[in-house]
């Protein structure tokens, strides 16, 4: 299949590592230039060089924190002065949390809900005005399958995930006359260095490697038994970032190994 995608501009939140570094490969290797950003520019500066040393293609790299509205700003004149725009948004930086609600505190909150709503919604609102001005584009917001299917250790991060895909849907509805199509992917178990550091260091003192433990978890919660790659997860991204994905708008699709327990 062409998926038509050669000498676009693909934006990238999070581009540095994990699923946003392994969609950037993915556009990448369709003839997508890249901007990426994330916080630490040393490990984004080296995956950015690499990227266009293996594809061919150009990557602007930006440290840029998106959970502030001024580094978004700076972020957006950069994209404006090295591609004149974008054709692509994909709003995927994000992290998990762990806490209890009756104790969290308001800046917790605060925090988590800047850097999985706000983001998506400064970042779509820089960029829109650019996309119109080249026909259309295409904004992917990257949730979670906790966004619907909540997961008990981490009550912020479900409720601002959730938040996002209600934004997302409204976004779809706002944007589609402009020939900008808005969707959602609901990722389940996806295999990112974070997690392997995570398992390393609960394991560290007993009989089990991180890999059992992964394992058990993905035995324990989906029907597929087993973890996603992260490029598993990219090919449906730059899937949904084609023209061939015309007719997909609005809506929310769970990449999870059946995960999701709902119909
Ligand atoms: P990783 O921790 O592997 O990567 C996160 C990326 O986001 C890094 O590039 C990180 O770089 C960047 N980042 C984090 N915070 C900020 C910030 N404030 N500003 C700019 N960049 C930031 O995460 P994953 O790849 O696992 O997750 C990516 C997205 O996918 C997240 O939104 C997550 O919620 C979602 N997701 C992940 C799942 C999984 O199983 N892995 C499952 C469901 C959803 P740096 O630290 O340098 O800023």
């Amino acid at each position: 299949m062409n998926l038509e995608l050669k000498g676009k501009v693909a934006v990238i939140t999070g581009g540095s590592v994990g699923i946003g570094l392994a969609v950037a490969k993915a556009l990448a290797e369709e003839g997508v230039h890249l901007a990426l950003c994330a916080r630490n520019g040393q490990r984004l500066e080296q995956e950015a060089r690499a990227i266009e040393k293996d594809y061919g293609v150009e990557v602007l790299s930006q440290v840029c924190d998106v959970s502030s509205a001024q580094d978004i700003e700076t972020f957006l004149s950069a994209i404006e002065a090295r591609y004149g725009g974008a054709d692509i948004l994909i709003n995927n930086a994000g992290t998990g949390s762990n806490e209890k609600i009756i104790d969290a505190p308001d800046e917790k909150w605060q925090f988590f809900w800047d850097l999985h709503v706000m983001a998506a919604v400064r970042l779509s609102r820089g960029i829109m005005p650019m996309m119109q001005k080249r026909g259309g584009g295409v904004i992917l917001n990257n949730s979670s399958i906790c966004a619907k299917q909540p997961l008990g250790y981490e009550p912020i991060y479900n409720t601002t995930k959730a938040a996002l895909s209600m934004f997302s849907k409204c976004l779809a509805n706002e944007a589609i006359p402009m020939n900008i199509r808005v969707n959602t992917i609901n990722p389940g178990l996806i295999l990112t260095p974070d997690w392997l550091n995570t398992a390393t260091e609960l394991t560290k003192n007993d009989n089990r490697t991180a890999h059992d433990y992964l394992d058990a978890i993905a035995k324990e919660n989906t029907p597929i038994g087993r973890f996603a790659t992260p490029e598993e997860l990219a090919h449906f991204f730059v899937f949904l970032c084609s023209p061939k994905a015309s007719y997909c708008v609005g809506s929310t699709y769970y990449v999870d190994g059946g995960w999701l327990k709902v119909v």
